[in-house]
């Protein structure tokens, strides 16, 4: 079939990019056909080699500029910059805030059918590097040393990588310190085809407010071999480390942490603030990654909530505590729902630690204890959601519809399943007011909004 496609494989074409993807690549079209190629930017003329030609779609591989964006920024060429997950690298950082921005418009519109709704300038960062507070890398083993970094997209071979442009200091440094540690005393790697090896994965995560840092070593084997000597290096050569957590994963799996968690040295918890809240954060619980935007993101759904004291309010998806604490000041009640039990009693202990008594955390699914609660009376003035990238389930929007909260906040991820949901908010009988989206991921391809909704 492939004769009535305009390109064939291993074609050479000359192109000018349009647009460009979710994920940062740039599309270009030939007589109408989308090909897409990693690295080009939306009014960019190049030669291309096409490397796939789908039916409906192909692959590109830029040869050659011949004319360049205005906001391309040269990037060293290696592996690091090239594997490291910062796939706007080499887009300067307003044009990224304008793709961004632009993405959230156009889901909005093509998935939510959202004509009118208001989309705020997104908010940026003063300074876009350095800003993440916790690394989780795969370990490996490359000429008798380990070497810890990002895997080359769709394979499982490890880059070998100093640090990363979005890590903050203190986390590149404590995830070199552990790999050097590990090697010089000869801790095996994890290989995965043979299952065999004790070292899987270093986590780093770092309190910025705090100065606390927890290094996480994540193995297939219950012991690890001369683990009191690496805790003894990690502690002199890391004084920061508040916390050496051993988390045991034995299962053939792409899932990172396993399921038992012991301290090796030291706190169970490194603290942190964000505001003037202060937080206890566990090994295994959620906590955003980006310290600076975090408080603009929650200083919006704030604002969003607008609450007066008088309001009942529901955080679903609610991790330690974060968003919940912060409407607790605000609000009479507040109740905090999240599947991660170890979540729930950080988020308990948080709510202890900054004296706030009228907010009640429980464990499980949104979408089963929201239902429960609400069946029992219970009925939110104002309800919040922050869900991973899949967005809410179907069975806890339609409880908000049934519920009736005057308002909702939406915290999302993933503009497209914002938008997804959102319109099924629309259909039971919510207007979306406005959305703001935020940059907590400087460098990538990710964005984060939060939207307001009031009751038609
Ligand atoms: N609001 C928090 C956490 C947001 S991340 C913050 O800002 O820090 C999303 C959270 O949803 C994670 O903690 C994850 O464990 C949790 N989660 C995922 N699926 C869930 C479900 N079905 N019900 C409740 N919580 C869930």
């Amino acid at each position: 079939m492939s004769r009535t496609l305009p390109v064939n494989k291993n074609d050479y074409i000359d192109v000018v990019f349009e647009d460009l993807t979710h994920d940062g690549a740039g599309v270009a079209k030939v007589e109408g056909y989308p090909i897409f190629v990693q690295n080009g930017l939306p009014g960019e003329k190049a030669k291309v080699k096409v490397i796939k030609a789908n039916k409906g779609y192909g692959f590109g591989r830029l040869i050659e500029l011949y004319e360049k964006s205005p906001y391309r920024v040269d990037i060293p060429n290696n592996e690091k910059h090239k594997y490291g997950g910062c796939q706007l690298e080499h887009i300067s950082y307003e044009g990224q805030l304008q793709y961004k921005e632009n993405q959230v418009r156009q889901v909005l519109t093509r998935i939510g059918k959202l004509e009118d709704v208001i989309v705020h300038p997104i908010l940026g960062m003063d300074n876009p590097l350095r800003y993440r507070n916790k690394a989780q890398v795969p370990v490996g083993k490359k000429d008798g040393k380990l070497i810890a970094g990002f895997f080359k997209p769709r394979s499982h071979e490890i880059v070998d990588t100093d640090e990363s442009v979005i890590q903050l200091p203190e986390v590149n440094e404590a995830v070199q310190a552990v790999k050097e540690i590990c090697s010089g005393l000869g801790i095996p790697a994890y290989q995965e085809e043979s299952h065999k090896g004790v070292l899987r994965h270093i986590m780093a995560r770092y309190g910025k407010q705090t100065g606390e840092l927890m290094v996480v070593i994540i193995s297939k084997t219950s012991e690890i071999p001369h683990q009191k000597r690496i805790v003894e290096e990690i502690i002199a050569r890391l004084p920061k480390v508040k916390s050496i957590v051993h988390n045991i994963n034995s299962k053939r799996t792409n899932v990172i942490l396993g399921e038992k968690t012991t301290v090796l040295w030291g706190n169970e918890v490194i603290y942190d603030y964000i505001g003037d809240v202060k937080f206890a954060i566990s090994a295994l619980s959620f906590y955003q990654v980006n310290p600076v935007q975090t408080k603009v993101l929650y200083d919006k759904a704030l604002e969003y909530a607008n609450l007066t004291g008088e309001e009942l309010v529901i955080d679903a998806y609610c991790g330690i505590g974060t968003i919940s604490l912060f409407l607790a000041q605000k609000a009479k009640k507040v109740f905090g729902v999240e599947v991660v039990p170890e979540a729930i009693e950080d988020a308990k202990r948080n709510a202890e630690l900054n004296g706030i008594k009228n907010a009640e955390f429980a464990a499980g699914e949104a979408e089963i204890v929201i239902p429960k609660w609400y069946k029992e009376g219970n009925v939110a003035d104002v309800l919040v959601v922050d869900p991973p990238r899949k967005g809410c389930d179907e069975a806890l929007l339609q409880t908000i519809i049934e519920m009736k909260p005057k308002k909702v906040v939406y915290v999302s991820c993933n503009p497209a399943t914002l938008a997804r949901d959102l319109r099924i908010l629309e259909d039971g009988g919510y207007k979306t007011v406005e959305v703001q989206p935020v940059d907590m991921f400087p460098m990538t391809t990710h964005v984060e909004c939060v939207s307001q909704l009031v009751l038609k």
